[in-house]
């Protein structure tokens, strides 16, 4: 199996990709995520991914841009029922589509880690997208290292975000004062 693992950042793609390692399965990872800001954000995310790619060197594709003034428009609402169903739409289909047009014979998400993520609608989402575009959705309930991850991360010294990443989840942080006080 040639798998494209999309990740969202890089504490995130740590055990995925400690798993992955493992089991030899041969990969590489895609960054597309447009629901992060502010730009300092999404440049800081990035940074770390390239950090975690390099750690396991693993090839990383860079894909996408900040897409802030789309978020704040809410114009995805008349399609979807919340934001974060957009959100994994958006990027499933992405990487779904570019993992077919660059010859992987399947894809995933570090996304499957989080335990503060909607893991049904992802894989719901993955699965749509398989579906649409013709390749395998490989599952793997990566929550179970979700610690170990993150602990994985603090040793090497990768930043570990305290907002899931779009506008509205840093509006929502008990850190958002601090979050912001470390952009400027
Ligand atoms: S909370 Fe997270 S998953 Fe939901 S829309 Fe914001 S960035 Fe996306």
């Amino acid at each position: 199996m040639e798998l494209l693992l999309h990740a969202c950042c890089g504490p995130c793609s740590m055990y995925p990709q400690k798993v992955l390692q493992s089991d030899n399965i041969s990969y590489d990872m895609l960054w597309f995520n447009p629901n992060i800001h502010p730009e300092y954000e999404w440049n800081r995310r990035l940074v770390n991914l390239r950090l975690a790619a390099d750690h396991y060197g693993v090839k990383l594709h860079e894909e996408g841009v900040c897409m802030e003034d789309y978020w704040k428009s809410k114009t995805y609402l008349e399609e979807f029922s919340s934001r974060c169903l957009m959100c994994y739409d958006m990027r499933m289909d992405m990487t779904a589509k570019y993992a077919k047009e660059n010859g992987y014979s399947a894809f995933s998400t570090t996304l499957l880690v989080s335990p503060y993520q909607q893991h049904e609608a992802i894989i719901e989402s993955c699965r749509k997208k398989a579906e649409k575009y013709g390749i395998e959705f490989y599952y793997y309930d990566f929550r179970e290292g979700f610690r170990e991850g993150q602990n994985m991360a603090r040793d090497i010294g990768l930043y570990r975000q305290k907002y899931c990443g779009c506008i509205f989840s840093l509006d929502e942080s008990d850190f958002k004062e601090k979050i912001l006080k470390s952009m400027t």
